[in-house]
């Protein structure tokens, strides 16, 4: 049965070569999206275009090149910047990825601003790169680190979240979009209320900004980070927004290159934002592909992305809610873009590797949340994730291919 919504995913899928093969033997069904998204012609394109006609570095070149490889990169900063409705293009820092961006944050902000006592706020649905770093921390501070429960469809708890602020609390850290579970938090309300207590909130949007128009001026967010690979971008690039004046009063994270305005061995000073935060020659072949992305995903519209796979997570949760035997870990009532399952009998990677056989890719394992899989008494989930090429077919082979487990299995 066709999609509901309006998108011409026929037409779009032919944008994406990738999609249009076969594994063992059968059609590719790719179903792998939060882990990393495929790539359209035109950023393929991009990043072929870049290396064959303007490769050169970048910001120090007087020649023909470098200049077109500075503006194809600045350009692309300031399709960034509009993506996120961020006021300024000095807020828009390249990094590797998200990983790379909250360890900024906690390596500059965190280091000046957290001491020994000082309490920094996650949730037990982050990422292993929404923990890690901040653990890093308080270790290295003598901080530490409270967690926000969530309840047995996988949401906050927002009422414990109230709770645990107070005066010692000095950074929120949580995701916009859980990659174990599906849930949207409410990011608006959270920043409200941490900012009620004048705590700035991090937000990890690597899962968000795939899914759903997102801007940082409406969240009101002191910082937000995304990974370009998710997004329909290339791998090794992704983008730190923080809010100007953070940025301004905040030490370098890294020395090097780019980062200065003077040298000397007495005393270094530092470029101005965004500059200081990118030490180094950066992946200009990375941000000219993310920037790619961008100008397609604004074409396509991430409304009519966000409504079409609210089509396809309501019709993949009614199909896999059908099948005896199965449970669905994340039944949040604000969910996008994730279905991740337990067969009884059935150990995940099992399933993933059936799956595989009959062309459906998905993934299986605790997903970088060991907590939620603690959370849910589980040691690993199967877990469909979903992009806006996915179709309502997609959504069948991956319900017959899940028969095929049962049988193997004979649940
Ligand atoms: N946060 C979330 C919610 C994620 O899903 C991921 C990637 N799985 C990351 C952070 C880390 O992203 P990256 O590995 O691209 O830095």
């Amino acid at each position: 049965m066709p999609s509901a919504t309006s998108l011409d995913v026929t037409a779009i899928r032919k944008d994406f070569p990738i999609l249009a093969q076969q594994v063992h033997g059968e059609p590719l069904i790719y179903l792998d999206n939060a882990a990393t998204s495929q790539k359209p012609k035109c950023v393929i394109e991009a990043l072929t275009r870049f290396y064959q006609m303007d490769n050169a570095n970048i910001h120090r070149g007087v020649h023909q090149l470098s200049e077109r490889s500075t503006q194809s990169y600045e350009a692309a900063r300031g399709k960034v910047q509009r993506f996120l409705n961020a006021a300024n293009s000095r807020e828009i820092i390249f990094v590797r990825g998200a990983t790379e961006g909250i360890n900024l944050v906690a390596q500059t902000y965190g280091r000046t601003h957290v001491s020994a006592g000082d309490e920094i706020v996650i949730s037990a649905m982050e990422h292993h790169s929404n923990i890690v770093p901040w653990q890093m921390l308080c270790e290295e501070k003598g901080a530490v680190l409270r967690v926000i429960p969530i309840n047995d469809r996988g949401e906050l708890e927002f009422d414990q979240f109230e709770k645990l602020l107070n005066h010692r609390t000095r950074l929120v850290a949580v995701s916009h979009v859980s990659n174990a579970l599906g849930t949207i938090n409410p990011v608006r309300e959270i920043v409200n209320t941490a900012h009620s207590w004048n705590v700035p909130v991090l937000i990890d949007g690597a899962q968000a900004v795939p899914h759903m128009k997102v801007d940082v001026r409406n969240l009101d967010c002191d910082f937000y980070v995304f990974s370009s690979h998710k997004v329909f971008g290339p791998t090794g690039i992704g983008v730190l927004y923080g809010r100007e004046q953070l940025l301004e009063d905040m030490p370098p994270y890294q020395g090097g290159g780019d980062m200065i305005s003077s040298v000397t061995f007495e005393k270094t000073t530092y470029n101005d934002l965004p500059y200081k935060f990118e030490a180094g020659t950066p992946n200009i072949a990375g941000v000219i592909g993310l920037g790619a992305a961008i100008d397609y995903l604004d074409q396509i519209g991430m409304d009519a992305v966000a409504a079409h796979e609210h089509d396809l997570l309501e019709y993949g949760t009614r199909a896999l809610e059908s099948i005896s035997g199965l449970r669905l870990i994340g039944t949040a009532r604000e969910k996008a873009g994730v279905l991740s399952f337990v067969i009884d009998g059935v150990h995940p990677h099992d399933a993933g590797t059936i799956l595989d056989r009959e062309g459906v890719a998905v993934r299986a394992g605790h997903h970088c949340a060991q907590p939620v899989m603690d959370r849910f008494g589980v040691s690993a989930t199967t877990r469909a994730s979903l992009a806006f090429y996915n179709t309502r077919e997609d959504i069948d082979a991956l319900v017959a291919g899940i028969q095929k487990v049962k049988e193997v299995f004979t649940v």
